[in-house]
């Protein structure tokens, strides 16, 4: 089988490699489609502490059950499913209260990026679901990144529904983002200085603002009748950006990391907006089963909405070219089908 082996920083090698061999808990799925996601496109160019190389990457993606080992009775063979990346152990502290995403003995796939994966045992179990005729291997690659979206949701600590969110990046979180919420019968507003992505948010039926053209201190007042946004969350990894929307928010109301800033990152707050105005700032990471589960169910009842973020196709060989534009900001998701 062919795989894309990551082998450093901006060298990544198309290779044959012997196709897994599977337990008779686990299953082997040949990939029919997987979403390249800013983490990949970072490892690429920049290295990554959880990826070191030579590895397979890729962890969005959806595919059909070629062999199905002899203990499982769930799914067979020829089936279209959608797998999680990883799933926790249910068992360790961190699970035990109820935080899944940040498990001490997740279990993992190795990577997406190549024609066959082998499905651990505890991910056929809690992280596979089969996919409805009507949902395409494309859009059954959003359910990974929108389960991470739905963990956020989750961690701004009440019900969204009615309420006045401003979504800091228009990139495909931000947008994943502003989708689900719009689902879940918010209203958000994102912030984005690309024209484009604007523009594209806008054509999805999202409100959308350039901080280039909208003060953000005045639009969160007006529209708000001057409290303030319940919630601001910032989809960008600019340190800056997360002190600035202590002044979009209400008092009460809440600011959340959603992009990873590197390890030695430091922000400046004034303590006083966190003890006298009771604004909370959370930060949230990726996901866990329950999260993997109701993304699966929100991608399944409109598939063709979130379809509609995947912009580009490439063939697995030429993955080096779409890191190369994701990078260059072209277009908004991209998927490599097999
Ligand atoms: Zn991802
Ligand atoms: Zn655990």
């Amino acid at each position: 089988m062919l795989s894309a082996v990551y082998r450093g920083i901006n060298k990544i090698d198309i290779e044959e490699r012997d196709i897994p061999e599977i337990s008779r808990d686990e299953i082997l799925l040949k990939v029919k489609s997987a979403a390249i996601c800013g983490t990949d496109v970072k490892t690429f160019f920049k290295g990554h502490p959880l990826f070191t190389p030579p590895c397979v990457l890729g962890h969005e993606f959806s595919g059909i059950i070629d062999r199905a080992g002899k203990n499982i009775s769930r799914f067979k063979e020829g089936e279209r499913v959608v797998c999680a990346p990883y799933i926790e152990c249910g068992n360790c502290d961190n699970c035990k209260d109820e935080l899944g995403e940040i498990c001490v003995y997740k279990s993992f796939v190795e990577g997406a990026f190549s024609e066959y994966i082998k499905i651990p045992s505890k991910i056929v179990e809690k992280g596979t679901f089969e996919l409805d005729k009507n949902i395409s291997f494309e859009a059954a690659t959003l359910i990974e990144p929108l389960a991470c979206c739905i963990n956020g949701i989750q961690k701004l600590k009440f019900e969204v529904k009615d309420k006045k969110i401003l979504v800091i990046g228009g990139g495909p979180m931000g947008l994943l983002l502003s989708l689900t919420l719009k689902q879940l019968g918010c209203e958000p507003v994102i912030s984005e200085i690309s024209k484009e992505r604007l523009e594209f948010a806008r054509k999805l039926e999202i409100e959308a603002i350039s901080p280039e053209e909208t003060n953000l201190i005045d639009f969160s007042k007006n529209y708000t009748n001057s409290r303030g946004m319940d919630a601001v969350i910032v989809a960008l990894a600019i340190p800056q950006i997360i002190e600035d929307s202590f002044s979009y928010v209400k008092e009460g109301g809440v600011v959340e990391i959603f992009g990873g800033l590197p390890k030695d990152s430091s922000l400046k707050i004034n303590p006083f907006l966190i003890h006298y105005k009771e604004i909370d700032l959370v930060g949230n990471f990726g996901f866990s089963s329950k999260h993997f589960k109701d993304a699966f169910k929100i991608v399944s009842n409109s598939p063709e909405l979130f379809e509609k973020l995947i912009t580009q196709r490439y063939e697995l060989k030429d993955i080096k070219k779409a890191f190369y534009d994701i990078y260059e900001k072209k277009g908004i998701k991209a998927v490599i089908n097999f």
